[in-house]
């Protein structure tokens, strides 16, 4: 079916192109390295590109394409690739765009690796970043560099849940030719799109939202044209940053129940939220769903809803966090997100551990501050569960 021009749920569900000659309803798992030419002239016209025919894994396979297809059209972009980990989707972009002389400009807090990756290997190939705050789009304005090529956002960031207006933040960068990439893991398509506000340039951990199951790890990055599109899909095929059909096909079933997923774990969010900053032993709680967050109406404007994840403070800082963090039941104590199951995690010690203190600081992460991720259970069993921890505090 043509999904073009469906609905977004629709397109969940039937988008992908891929027609099985078998006629089974599932793009299958073509679990294979190589494909079969049917004489010399046919593999010579696969490879000048004549002809549109698979070659070989790493360069293309239906059950990817089945994948990479369906992402392009949820985020509103020309195409996809998909890689082996969000990792390997966040290097896809920083090597396709920055070369030695080059300098980038990113959020101070996003995702610990996105960051630790930048400051210890790029230097070896010649790359600057700088990191700023850059939910103040003066900041941005002020650490862009007659060198700079690339704006790295992640909105709502990671764990701070601070907001980057991706339209403002794209209209300053393209005043000076500097590409946009944002990191939408958080939010996934479903609740932001952030090719339709004005960047150049998406990219996923599928492990999170888009799978959904915390069954695979994996990574996306989408184009909004075709040329920006050409040096994704050479880095990914040259690099090597494939993903393995068994893990996209594993990833495109994850991904046809993502409103559906979304919607109950927000729904969920909301009220967990709610309890949480009414609860005597919260200090504060950071979700864009509350009127408290510093950046409410920017959320309601860019994103179709909240979402799923949220941070908070207990009162007596780390101490009473890790008492929380050690007595929930229900809720798994683990990093990733985006999964059915509610996780709850301590950036401090955990995803931001590489981080400085000063660093960690700078962009928010204080030692109490406790990381939620939640699940699609019986919101009143996850509030129970986190009940319950919080009054051994
Ligand atoms: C998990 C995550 C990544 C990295 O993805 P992996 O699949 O673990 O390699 C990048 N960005 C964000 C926001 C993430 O949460």
């Amino acid at each position: 079916m043509d999904t073009k021009k469906a609905g977004f749920n629709s397109k969940l569900i039937h988008a992908g192109g891929i027609e099985d000659p078998m006629g089974s309803a599932v793009t299958p798992i073509y679990q294979t390295s190589t494909f079969r030419f049917k004489n010399a002239d046919h593999g010579a016209r696969c490879f000048s590109g004549e002809e549109k025919g698979y070659i070989y894994t790493r360069l293309g396979n239906p059950t990817i394409d089945d994948l990479q297809n369906t992402l392009a059209e949820l985020e509103n972009g020309y195409a996809a690739v998909v890689t082996a980990s969000g990792m390997a989707a966040v290097n896809n972009v920083y090597l396709a765009f920055l070369g030695a002389g080059d300098h980038m400009v990113s959020h101070n807090s996003v995702y610990g690796p996105s960051r630790g990756v930048m400051e210890k290997l790029y230097p070896k190939l010649g790359v600057e970043s700088t990191y700023v705050d850059c939910t103040h789009l003066e900041n941005i304005e002020k650490a862009i560099r007659p060198n700079t090529k690339l704006l790295y956002l992640e909105t709502p960031a990671n764990p701070t849940m601070g907001i980057t207006d991706i339209a403002g933040a794209a209209a300053i960068a393209h005043k000076h030719n500097v590409l946009v990439c944002v990191d939408n893991t958080f939010c996934s398509p479903y609740i932001q799109k952030p090719l339709d506000l004005g960047a150049d340039i998406v990219l996923h951990s599928m492990t999170k939202f888009i799978n959904g199951h915390a069954d695979i790890v994996g990574g996306c990055v989408v184009a909004k044209t075709k040329e920006l599109f050409g040096e994704i899909a050479y880095v990914m095929k040259n690099v090597g940053f494939n993903m393995d059909p068994h893990q996209a096909w594993l990833t495109r079933r994850g991904l046809k129940t993502l409103s559906v997923r979304i919607e109950r774990a927000q729904a969920n969010a909301k009220k967990i939220a709610e309890f949480l900053e009414n609860h005597p032993k919260i200090d504060w709680v950071l979700y864009p769903g509350l009127k408290s967050h510093p950046q409410y109406e920017l959320a309601k404007k860019q994103m179709a809803g909240p979402g799923a994840m949220m941070s908070f403070g207990v009162k007596g800082g780390l101490v009473a966090g890790k008492t929380v963090m050690d007595n929930v039941h229900l809720a798994l104590l683990a990093v990733s997100l985006g999964g059915i199951e509610t996780l709850i995690q301590h950036p401090a010690s955990m995803t931001h551990s590489k981080l400085s203190k000063e660093e960690r600081e700078e962009a928010g992460i204080t030692d109490g501050l406790v990381r939620l991720s939640v699940g699609i259970e019986d919101v009143d069993d996850i509030i129970a569960d986190l009940d319950h921890a919080l009054s051994l505090v």
